[in-house]
C-alpha cells in the first residue's frame, strides 16, 4: 500500500467544496462595499473586509 496515495473521491469532494466556496465568495464580494487598501509594491489593491483584488484603475 502507498502511503502517498490519495483517494481520487477525496479529491472530487474537496473539489466540490472549493467551487462552492468559490461561488459564496463571488458572492459576497459582488455584494461587498469594499473598502480598498494600496500597497506600494503592487498594482493591485484589496479589499479589507473581502479580499477582493483588482488592478489599480489610473
Ligand atoms: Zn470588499
Amino acid at each position: 500500500m502507498d502511503q502517498h496515495y490519495i483517494n481520487n473521491t477525496e479529491v472530487e469532494a474537496l473539489k466540490q467544496k472549493v467551487q462552492t466556496l468559490t461561488i459564496q465568495l463571488r458572492f459576497i464580494q459582488s455584494h461587498c462595499k469594499h473598502v480598498f487598501i494600496e500597497t506600494s509594491h503592487s498594482p493591485h489593491r484589496k479589499c479589507i473586509k473581502c479580499f477582493y483584488k483588482e488592478l489599480i484603475p489610473n
